[in-house]
């Protein structure tokens, strides 16, 4: 199910001029500034043409739903006070030199009467970051504050209180690498008792930089018949488990696959 909706203002000089963005480098996160203010009234706002100053963001999210009110390969003018701290999101689009609002999605967030990030806002928030960092191929270290970027206090929930910036990118990390459980040797298999060491694989198959092999995006190298490898952990993934290599992939602890030499 996809995490947002489009629904796209229309042409305006001021909020949507349809300039393409130059590179997507990263995720911009805000908040509205706006107490009350849901994702519609922000679309109407800047469908309106945000009363004459180029402003407004390609994602609003609030307690009940997200609205993409520009496409995410044009630019909007979010994360630009001509001082851009951060070197690899400054960019150019002919003589517009807008720094990260040329290589960025900004991201606002709408907050309660009280001034707050409600946390069914911030649980939307994280599950659109996670899914757009996959599509994207985008990690937590792409992902920024408006106030990273150029130090406008924004979002100022985050800015005053950190730890909830981090508490952001932990969710959304966890979202995108299934949180591995790391089991005691007790847990594994009785057949893995033996634990790490060194492993012969038995039949081809494929070592993966994630745990969840179903994701085809993880998966790294063939390990050929006969190949050993040097195993420092065993990991449970839902009801399966994995064996991790010396070089930080996941190999399946299946039996039928791998044994220890
Ligand atoms: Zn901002």
């Amino acid at each position: 199910m996809a995490t947002y909706k489009n629904s796209y203002i229309n042409e305006n000089e001021y909020s949507r001029p349809r300039t393409k963005l130059a590179a997507l480098k990263g995720i911009v996160l805000h908040y509205t500034a706006n107490p009350g203010a849901s994702a519609t009234n922000h679309k109407t706002y800047f469908g309106n043409g945000a009363g004459g100053r180029y402003a407004g963001a390609h994602i609003f999210v609030d307690e009940k739903e997200a609205l993409c009110i520009v496409p995410l390969d044009e630019i909007c003018y979010h994360a630009n006070e001509n001082k851009c701290k951060i070197d690899k999101l400054k960019g150019h689009i002919g003589s517009y030199y807008g720094d990260a609002n040329c290589t960025t999605i900004g991201i606002e967030m709408c907050i309660n009467k009280a001034g707050k990030i409600e946390e069914s806002t911030f649980n939307r928030t994280v599950d659109i970051v996670a899914e757009l960092c996959k599509k994207y191929k985008l990690t937590v270290d792409d992902l920024c504050r408006h106030y990273d970027v150029t130090g406008k206090n924004c979002p100022a929930p985050w800015v005053s209180n950190p730890a909830e910036w981090t508490r952001f990118k932990n969710a959304v990390k966890a979202k995108s690498n299934p949180i591995i459980k790391v089991s005691s040797i007790v847990e594994a298999p009785s057949y893995y008792k033996s634990g790490t060491g060194l492993y012969r694989i038995k039949k081809n198959c494929y070592a993966y930089k994630g745990v969840n092999f179903s994701d085809e995006s993880n998966r790294m190298e063939l390990c050929q018949k006969g190949t050993k490898y040097t195993i420092v952990g065993i990991v449970k993934y839902s009801s399966s488990y994995r064996l991790k290599t010396k070089s930080g992939l996941y190999i399946t602890a299946n039996k039928e696959y791998v044994e220890k030499v």
